[in-house]
């Protein structure tokens, strides 16, 4: 019997480990950027057509090739970088597996052109599918250009796997960026379409860092330095306060390469612990320098995950110098050892302190009940008078700081509570009493309603306002609860949704313009958003580099809301927009309406309720909210009567 195993042509075994290395524009960007550093270049230029899709060229005035090399070079496992395995533990370049000129060369129609210095003449090969079209001799620069043309044009279903253009654009400028911030000492220009993206010249990090993200970085920016025998780190963190949504721009370099690491970004977060709002990500730009031996770079086909050989001394020192460094930047919390902490009021005790007890609103107060709940409810009674001066929905500042307070308070609200106690909300005319009582009388305002069974028109206009979070309100067959976020997001959603369709939002003019500064990625994003936020009311002027400049906005909207909804905008279209315009509408309502409704916790007006329970009813779709989940329900008397048959 004949063997049936063979050994595979090179050009099929190029285009399986094609696989591996190229998946989009993006990973021949990294390959041919890395090249040119590995090539000791000073200047490396990148040059993109349709993000990446129908051209990228680099082109460097690094070491070049031999004519001999520069055909070499297309072979599989063919490197100048390492000789022997044990050259993989001391690595000094970026790449070292020999693949990825093979791997392109495979998938793409490839041209390169080559010199050395000493050479008179260089090389120009051209090579397509894996194979060689021509070479030819060449009055060349020092230094290599490659041109990859048509990637995966021998490979359709890769090729229709690609995303749009504008999801493709953000990951070559995200590797464009790594490579460019792990090397600020080499000038980088970066070209897309016939527009120069970026320039940078040769510079320090600092320089480096404000020159890829914006002109308004270098403020927001707080240097660390640490060094140790296993770890020298250099670099910048963000200060707390101009910590973003997105993760957008967090970056671990070890060894001048570009790395992912959850543990390590675990020790970032650890130490800015007690210094972020929840969910917010602070930016970070650290450079790590490691003996080349304690890592293992060779885990990963992109090597952007790496193996230290010490994670948990690494997580202890970068954790401690991040917090020192925002401790010395006063940015952290500081202990004050010299001060008198009796002499300091805390501002809560402070203003409370000024209140006059309210015990004449004791309305609940029943001589009937037993010493224990008579117990609990002085003590709530006490807690909530301190309160009553510093809000109107007293419950959650009350529990703040007092705990006995608040169980007292939610003890009161059991079906246990006294008879006469129902009649108290039932007695006052005037609901404003009851909303200024040291209580937040949610529960009873509602019990009240209900019994007011003569006033059954007026009570159904009534709404009431329970934990800051919930509308409740009286309707013919018992009554609704609606959650005052969700309800608020649809409503605005479905303004914008209109708003943006017929194309005539109102705008409101701005005395002095607003002035937004962004990233180059941002702008580009905004730049493509810009026609549809103007059907909701913005008005841009012209653009420039870094910045907006936004001189009208929408009628809902305040001045300080508009740096948010962009950013919200903006972390909400991190992988990409929607192709068509109107899922692009769709998702900038959406995310406008997240940023703008109003939040569980905020304390609503009666009017404010009442416009929010009719908005909500005037909406097309009031049952959900644009993210799918409920914006009210409903309880009907029967429902309640079971609850009391028990
Ligand atoms: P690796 O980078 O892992 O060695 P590549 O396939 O990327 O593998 O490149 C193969 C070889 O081609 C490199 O080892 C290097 O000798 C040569 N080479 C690639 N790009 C350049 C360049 N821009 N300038 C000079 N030599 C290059
Ligand atoms: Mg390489």
């Amino acid at each position: 019997m004949s063997s049936i195993i063979q050994l595979l042509p090179d050009h099929v075994a190029n285009q399986i480990a094609a696989g591996e290395v190229v998946q989009r524009p993006a990973s021949v960007v990294k390959e041919l950027l890395e090249n040119a550093v590995d090539a000791k270049a000073t200047d490396i230029k990148l040059i993109i057509k349709d993000a990446g899709k129908s051209l990228v060229q680099v082109i460097d005035n690094g070491v070049g090739m031999t004519v001999t090399d520069a055909r070499l070079c297309f072979a599989r496992h063919a490197t100048s970088k390492i000789r022997q395995a044990e050259d993989l533990f001391s690595l000094g370049t970026k790449g070292f597996r020999g693949e990825a000129l093979a791997s392109i060369a495979a998938i793409a129609h490839m041209e390169m052109k080559t010199k050395q210095d000493q050479d008179e003449l260089g090389t120009h090969i051209v090579i397509e599918g894996s194979k060689f079209v021509s070479q030819e001799v060449a009055v060349l620069p020092k230094g290599t250009s490659f041109a990859v043309k048509n990637l995966f044009f021998n490979i359709p279903a890769r090729r229709n796997f690609l995303k749009s253009d504008t999801v493709e654009f953000r990951h070559v400028m995200d590797e464009f960026q790594r490579v460019a911030l792990a090397h600020p000492n080499i000038h980088f220009s970066f070209y897309h379409n016939g527009s120069e993206l970026y320039n940078l010249p040769s510079a320090g990090y600092r320089q480096r860092i404000v020159g890829i993200m914006s002109g308004k970085t270098n403020e927001k920016l707080v240097p660390v330095n640490e060094d140790t025998e296993i770890i020298n780190i250099q670099g910048f963190v963000c200060k707390p306060e101009f910590a973003k949504k997105s993760r957008g721009e967090q970056f671990f370099f070890v060894n001048d390469r570009f790395i992912k690491s959850g543990y390590l970004h675990h020790a970032v977060m650890a130490a800015y612990d007690g210094l972020l709002k929840d969910g917010m990500q602070p930016s970070y730009f650290l450079y790590l320098q490691v003996p080349p031996n304690t890592i293992d770079i060779n885990i990963h086909p992109t090597k952007t995950e790496i193996k230290f050989d010490d994670e948990s001394a690494l997580y202890a020192i970068l954790r401690a110098s991040i917090k020192h460094s925002l401790g010395q930047f006063n940015v952290a919390p500081v202990l004050d050892f010299e001060r008198d902490a009796n002499l300091d009021t805390p501002y809560h005790y402070k203003d409370l302190e000024a209140e006059t007890p309210t015990i004449q609103v004791d309305g609940n107060f029943n001589p009937f009940t037993d010493d224990k709940t008579n117990q609990h409810y002085s003590k709530g009674s006490s807690g909530s008078g301190y309160s009553s001066g510093s809000s109107l929905s007293s419950s959650s500042s009350g529990s703040s700081y007092s705990g006995s307070s608040y169980s007292g308070y939610s003890k009161r609200v059991e079906p246990t509570v006294s008879w006469e106690s129902l009649y108290v909300g039932l007695d006052t005319e005037n609901p404003e009493t009851i909303e200024s009582s040291p209580f937040t009388f949610e529960n009873e305002e509602v019990t009240s309603s209900l019994f007011n069974d003569d006033e059954v028109e007026q009570a159904s206009q009534k709404t009431y306002q329970i934990h800051k979070k919930y509308i409740v309100s009286p309707i013919k067959s018992g009554m609704i609860i609606v959650d005052q976020q969700r309800a608020h997001q649809r409503i605005l959603y479905e303004q914008f949704l209109l708003n943006m369709t017929v194309n005539q939002a109102s705008s409101q003019q701005l005395l002095f313009p607003l002035d937004l500064f962004y990233s180059t990625v941002e702008m580009k994003l905004i730049e493509e958003l810009k026609p549809s936020l103007e059907t909701t009311g913005f008005i841009f002027e012209d653009a420039k580099t870094d910045h907006i400049v936004i001189s009208g906005i929408p009628v809902n909207i305040t001045e300080s809301e508009v740096s948010i909804v962009i950013d919200q905008l903006l972390s909400d279209l991190q992988d990409g927009i929607p192709a068509n315009s109107y899922s692009q509408n769709d998702t900038i309502a959406k995310s406008m309406a997240k940023s703008l409704a109003v939040k569980t916790g905020s304390y609503l007006t009666e009017k404010e309720q009442d416009n929010l329970v009719n908005g909500l009813f005037a909406c097309k779709d009031p049952n959900i909210s644009p993210f799918q989940k409920p914006t009210f329900i409903t309880m009907r008397v029967e429902d309640i009567d079971k609850k009391f048959a028990l």
